[in-house]
């Protein structure tokens, strides 16, 4: 199959690898000038688009995906398929979608879990929403970059899915963060720490799969001193897109809030920007209640 790849970043380029190794020919484009192996590369987002059955995006943002979307719609085929992996705000995804719909193309917001890892390894979960046609034409493509793929429902219920997921994830690296700096200072060891959360009602992806505490557990960013991984920036993007959307479905997600301020305060004046979301935890060694 014919395939346009936008956006090129930590997910992005292994996603991309995946397809080519599949077989699949791609063309990718991304702003940054980044290349993949095998993808050929294209001058512009139109360009990647043209003649592709199937078009990704996997961007940073909703605003950005929009910008994109505008202008890579018009050079799509009548009947291809824009499938949209980034994490991005519901109404963001609905708007797309709207605009495909007009310009007959079919679209799928496909949000994804499993990090840069799953990227690489097509481990990905896919959270998709979408009619049932362009469910089906994607399906193909998830099953080759992941290992599965959920229909949630019509379009904007994968980003609906991402953003749940993610508020989970945003209180539960905190409370693995807090609790780590907690057994520090009631002097027990990490390693042990580890151990017992790990088999014990306390174990969650946070502590087993992606352990913030350097040297314990599978290998995660905090051996990498705190290279993303997933930024915390992107950490605070998507607590915020889940308060924006508790505030307009009108509904109670006080720990939601209260990561969405954490996260928030740790990158803009603390030292959080540009490091892994679970640098939470050095965050956390240095305080005290004070
Ligand atoms: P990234 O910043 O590494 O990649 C985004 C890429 O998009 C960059 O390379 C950037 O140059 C490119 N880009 C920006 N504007 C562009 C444009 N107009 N045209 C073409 N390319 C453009 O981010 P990432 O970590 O790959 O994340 C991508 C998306 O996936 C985000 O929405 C993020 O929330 C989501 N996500 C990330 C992870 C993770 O662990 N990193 C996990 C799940 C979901």
């Amino acid at each position: 199959m014919k395939i346009g790849f936008i956006g090129l970043g930590n997910m992005g380029a292994p996603m991309a690898a995946n397809l080519v190794k599949a077989g699949h020919e791609v063309t990718g484009f991304d702003t940054a000038g980044v290349t993949v192996e095998d993808v050929t590369p294209a001058a512009s987002g139109p360009e990647a688009a043209k003649g592709a059955e199937v078009v990704i995006t996997m961007l940073p943002n909703g605003a950005i995906l929009r910008l994109v979307a505008a202008e890579v719609i018009p050079a799509m085929a009548k009947g291809a398929t824009l499938v949209d992996c980034s994490t991005v705000d519901v109404d963001s995804a609905k708007s797309v979608a709207q605009d495909t719909e007009k310009a007959g193309i079919l679209f799928v917001d496909a949000p994804v879990s499993g990090g840069i890892g799953g990227a690489a390894g097509g481990t990905l979960t896919f959270m998709a929403g979408g009619s049932d046609v362009a469910f089906a034409k994607a399906e193909p493509l998830f099953d080759i970059m992941g290992q599965k793929a959920v229909h949630c429902g019509e379009a904007g219920a994968g980003q609906a899915a991402k953003i749940c997921n993610n508020m989970i994830l945003g209180v539960t690296m905190i409370a693995t963060c807090e609790a780590f700096a907690l057994a520090d200072k009631l002097g027990l060891d990490r390693q042990k720490m580890f151990d017992v959360v790990s088999t014990s009602s306390g174990y969650s992806w946070t502590m087993n799969a992606y352990c913030p505490a350097p040297g314990i557990g599978p290998q995660s960013p905090a051996d990498n001193d705190y290279k993303p991984g997933f930024a915390a920036d992107l950490m605070l993007k998507d607590l915020r897109l889940s308060q924006q959307a508790a505030e307009s479905a009108d509904a109670d997600t006080p720990m939601g809030a209260l990561a969405q301020a954490l996260y928030a305060r740790f990158v803009e004046e603390e030292d959080g920007a540009g490091r892994d979301f679970s640098a939470m935890l050095p965050r956390f060694e240095k305080r005290g209640r004070g």
